[in-house]
């Protein structure tokens, strides 16, 4: 767990004191209430004042309200206040859906309706077949066989659950090959004629042949190797038929075709758009009933706070897209918005809000009932999971603020998967080879 290290610096550990613990959190909690109240009777008439929590990332003292979890998605109990900007959200006020009103809104709306597109185009059975022809299944089947032996072995012994099942492995073992055999990353492109390294010249315009095969931009490089000079042109695939046959790329090329190979072997899967520059996966585990982290540029699996508490990036919006609508998952890759999160300013809540159960609505139409509820459900479940992160990340800062309560983290082994995430000091020190912070979707 990322707090592991404030914990290690720390002198040992007295006693948990439970009590105390549980009675300043009912303190903040109330405080905290008291605060939204205020701040909704006041919210009619009065200009956004500034975030508590961008301003300074040490947690407040218990005496202030603390940083609520925000209501990101969060089923609105309560009108919204009128002028809605994004501290309030950040506040944790409840949020009402509301169509775009300006254009920036409206701009930013009609981005995430067009990149919730993306997965729908993995729902082509002649591309699935295709992928499914390169994929060695034996072998990622047979790995994955071993490995939920080994899990389950390794649960009986201690008379628990397995901590994946037979299908997670599968990904898993996808995600391997993919990562060790299939796909490549490409920072500059080695010469064709010579193989030497090339200079980066820029941006040129796709030919046609480039943009027939769905290449909307082509990086140009040259040769480094004066006596040959040749260029080499790098189109932009974001065709995913096309990143079969080209088989490299950086993060967007990954994650494209990433994604579709795990719909190829029965996944249910999300294309996530971070609105930082990076895309990654999510597969459904029915194992544990939660959607699951997947970078297949970084081979992670898993590990959702690799992003801010490995890399120490600040993230605003992570929107995770699938053939059955959107969901803002940004609660789940940023646990502490004081610490990890950036203004959401491209639009207000509500219209984020509104855009992901338009999106939600469109998918699901042709559903059958029985269908949409399911999955009503499911984001139910979600929502309830995603909000426990925030909790958990709340209680957190909490305990570090008492000396006393500096044992254990015990509200942290609750949460699904909190188990599995790496330490952030892990996460930071593991070695990224080429990889890293810099990789971006658009090719840095
Ligand atoms: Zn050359």
């Amino acid at each position: 767990m990322a707090d592991g290290r404030h914990r290690a610096a720390q002198p040992a550990p007295k006693e948990y004191d439970a009590t105390t613990l549980t009675h300043e959190f009912e303190q903040l909690m109330r405080t905290k209430r008291f605060n939204r109240l205020q701040q909704q009777s006041r919210s009619r008439t009065q200009s956004p004042s500034p975030s508590p929590m961008s301003s300074s990332s040490v947690p407040p003292p218990p005496s202030r309200a603390p940083p609520p979890p925000p209501a990101f998605g969060a089923p609105a109990s309560l009108p919204s206040p009128k002028p809605s900007t994004t501290s309030s959200a950040l506040r944790g006020l409840p949020v009402m859906p509301a169509p775009p009103q300006d254009a920036a809104s409206l701009k930013f709306s009609n981005f995430l309706k067009g990149l919730s597109v993306t997965p729908t185009k993995y729902e082509n059975p002649g591309l699935l077949d295709e992928a499914l022809c390169v994929i060695p299944l034996d072998r990622l089947y047979s790995e994955a066989e071993e490995e939920s032996q080994i899990m389950q072995a390794q649960a009986a012994s201690v008379s628990g659950k397995a901590e994946w099942g037979y299908q997670d492995c599968v990904i898993r073992a996808l995600l391997r090959w993919f990562k060790g055999s299939f796909f490549q990353f490409v920072n500059n492109p080695p010469c064709s004629k010579c193989h030497m390294p090339t200079i980066a010249q820029g941006m040129t315009p796709p030919s046609p042949d480039e943009t027939a095969r769905g290449a909307s931009r082509v990086e140009l490089y040259r040769c480094s190797d004066t006596s040959c000079a040749a260029d080499e042109r790098f189109p932009r695939y974001s065709d995913v038929w096309q990143l079969l046959q080209s088989r490299r790329g950086r993060v967007g090329e990954w994650a494209n075709c990433f994604s579709m190979f795990c719909r190829a072997v029965g996944a249910r899967v999300r294309w996530v758009w971070n609105s930082e520059d990076y895309v990654w996966t999510e597969v459904y585990s029915e194992h544990q009933r939660r959607w699951v982290h997947v970078d297949a540029c970084e081979g992670a699996w898993d590990q959702p706070r690799l992003y801010t508490e490995g890399w120490q990036r600040k993230i605003s919006y992570c929107v995770a897209f699938s053939i059955d609508g959107a969901t803002d998952v940004t609660r789940r890759y940023v646990r502490s918005f004081s610490r990890h999160g950036s203004p959401r300013t491209r639009a207000p809540e509500e219209v984020v809000l509104w855009t992901i159960h338009e999106i939600r609505r469109k998918r699901r139409e042709n559903m059958s009932k029985t269908d949409q509820r399911r999955l009503i459900k499911e984001d139910e479940r979600e929502e309830k999971e995603l909000r426990c992160y925030m909790a958990s990340a709340l209680a957190s800062e909490i305990n570090k603020m008492l000396p006393r309560a500096l044992t254990g983290r015990p509200e942290d082994q609750k949460h699904p998967g909190a188990r599995q995430e790496a330490s952030a000091e892990v996460l930071a020190t593991r070695g990224h080879g080429h990889s890293g912070p810099d990789r971006a979707p658009e090719g840095r």
